[in-house]
């Protein structure tokens, strides 16, 4: 069985790694290409954009892909659109693995907005010190508020840099603990974080050290996804393919 998983979260790394030693299932990552030096993968690896839906299909075609995991990141909206309507083109079953949102927790204080321009908004007039934890092709709007402090957290360097006077760069990688985003919460005397609600526990430090410092989040709402099949654990889809395939298996496939 020849799976695509299109990837480039921690959950997509993980799942190719639970299949890669598995006779039966021969995998591709895809990544999008973003990171300069993505993490090494336990499976081949294909980067960058196939081309909008039409691309995809074809791919998914020309490599006799039999099985598509959609395990992108779950505000990558447009990649997960693109792989609902690529799926159905070429007739080849899909199946999402999507991380369940956070929930919110006493002593959260939470104001949900539904893009990033409500975010820079939501700052106000008064100039704060702002913790960004989102990706760096999205903080451009935060010029327009030039009033604020900024503390920019991305995997890359920010390039070019927010056109603003005060902004702090930090290059690293998650996971983050909460005992860490704590540390830098206090040690940047922040006062309020934007971030998305991206769920999973790798990047949940920020948002429990901002409920033990009192400080609220402004999170981004997640955006809309196609109605596909989905479960939310790499075990899920191992129980889904491993049945995929017995069926297979069963019909002389
Ligand atoms: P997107 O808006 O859904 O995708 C834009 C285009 O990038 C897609 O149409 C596709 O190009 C290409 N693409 C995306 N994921 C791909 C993959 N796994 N393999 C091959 N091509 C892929 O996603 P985005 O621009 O990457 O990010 C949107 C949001 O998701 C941001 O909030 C970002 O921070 C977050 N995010 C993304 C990733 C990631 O790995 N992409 C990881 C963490 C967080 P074509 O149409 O040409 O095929």
């Amino acid at each position: 069985m020849r799976i695509l998983i299109l990837g480039g979260t921690t959950e997509a790394r993980a799942l190719a790694g639970a299949l890669a030693d598995r006779a039966r299932f021969t995998v591709t990552l895809s990544l999008a290409g973003r990171t300069a030096n993505p993490l090494p993968q336990p499976v081949p690896v294909r980067s960058g954009g196939f081309g909008g839906v039409d691309g995809l299909a074809q791919f998914l075609h020309d490599e006799k892909i039999d099985v598509l995991v959609d395990a992108t990141h779950p505000y990558a909206a447009q990649i997960s659109a693109n792989a609902a309507c690529a799926a159905a083109q070429a007739d080849v079953p899909l199946i999402a693995l999507s991380r369940a949102p956070w929930k919110k927790a006493d002593g959260d204080q939470w104001l949900e907005v539904a893009s990033v321009a409500d975010a820079v908004a939501a700052l106000g007039a008064v100039p704060r010190r702002v913790f960004l934890a989102l990706g760096r092709k999205e903080i451009e709007p935060f010029a327009t508020a030039p009033e604020h402090t900024y503390l920019v957290r991305s995997v890359d360097p920010v390039d070019p840099p927010l056109a603003v006077p005060h902004a702090i760069y930090l290059t690293a990688r998650g996971p983050f603990t909460e005992a860490d985003d704590r540390a830098l919460l206090e040690r940047h005397r922040i006062d309020v974080v934007v971030a998305k609600n991206s769920g999973g526990e790798a990047s949940y430090g920020k948002i429990a050290a901002a409920r033990t410092l009192h400080l609220p989040v402004i999170l981004l709402r997640r955006p809309a996804l196609p109605e596909v099949a989905a479960v939310e654990t790499v075990e899920d889809v191992m129980a889904w393919l491993d049945h995929a395939s017995a069926s297979a298996a069963a019909r002389g496939v």
